[in-house]
């Protein structure tokens, strides 16, 4: 599971910052994961527990926080949400092209908020 070595990269970024801010207390760090990036978020949750369980950070949370996915066709300059069921042929709304549509948002992969004390 890839969710691991994702979380032990997030919790070097959270250490650095805390030291530089000189907190001691982590509460919850929010992740924004885009509906492309293949992340999965219970198990991102999980690795976050594994990683933390008695250390300093422990009892802290993590928050995974969808981005939908959103992509400009390359035809007609639509903008729009495919549908779940729509990942490999995105029918425009507009003018119906499917392919090589340009992807806006769903692709992102960061830390989007850090709470500590
Ligand atoms: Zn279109």
């Amino acid at each position: 599971m890839h969710e691991l070595s994702l979380v032990e990269g997030i919790l070097a970024i959270v250490r650095e910052e805390m030291a530089k801010h000189g907190l001691k207390r982590l509460i919850r760090v929010r992740v924004k994961h885009g509906e492309l990036s293949a992340v999965v978020p219970e198990a991102l949750e999980t690795a976050f527990e594994v990683l933390t369980v008695g250390t300093d950070l422990a009892g802290a949370c993590l928050e995974p926080e969808m981005v939908p996915l959103r992509v400009r066709c390359r035809q007609c300059g639509e903008e729009f949400s495919p549908s779940e069921n729509e990942r490999f042929l995105m029918p425009c709304p507009a003018c119906g092209t499917e392919l090589g549509h340009h992807v806006l948002s769903g692709r992102e992969l960061y830390i989007d908020h850090i709470e500590a004390e």
